[in-house]
């Protein structure tokens, strides 16, 4: 039994893949995480209109249908890119994306995304997005799991120098 269960975690660390946050940015405007055969975006500064919410902008802006200002998303949200950050297909994700923020007070959520027909999103309480720290993102695409990760960690325990 110890042999199965071994073999089978064997297994499934391979099919795991990591991926880190590059300096570089997406259709969107957030920030790129390559998972090899595709890429996760995270927008974290998006606009929206109240009454349209299909109406987005990365700047403060007006709505092109009613002309009121967007209002900054309380939320931490996430595309899925080809190599040529061409939208993905994600309406197969149901359940399969989860998403841990961890806060620069050290506090953390983690949450299943919601999934709109072109992004999934978390939302975040008041303040959550200055309080922005961290984001680990898990999802099951394809039968393979993988992890991206975006910001950087808290470190602990003082002493070090920058
Ligand atoms: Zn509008």
């Amino acid at each position: 039994m110890k042999k199965i269960i071994g073999t089978i975690a064997l297994i499934v660390c391979f099919i795991n893949v990591y991926g880190q946050e590059k300096n570089k940015k997406g259709p969107h405007g957030g920030s790129i995480v390559s998972l090899g055969e595709f890429n996760m975006e995270m927008v974290r500064e998006g606009f929206s209109c109240l009454s349209h919410p299909e109406i987005k902008s990365i700047k403060k802006d007006v709505c092109s249908k009613c002309d009121k200002s967007l209002e900054k998303d309380k939320k931490i949200e996430f595309y899925l890119l080809d190599n040529n950050y061409k939208e993905l297909d994600i309406s197969n994700l149901e359940g399969k994306v989860r998403v841990r923020i961890v806060f620069k007070d050290e506090t953390a959520v983690s949450k299943k995304a919601k999934l709109t027909d072109k992004s999934f999103w978390i939302p975040l309480r008041k303040n959550g997005l200055s309080n922005f720290q961290q984001a680990i993102v898990r999802i099951n695409y394809k039968s393979k799991k993988y992890i991206a990760t975006y910001g950087d960690p808290i470190v602990h325990h003082g002493g070090h120098h920058h």
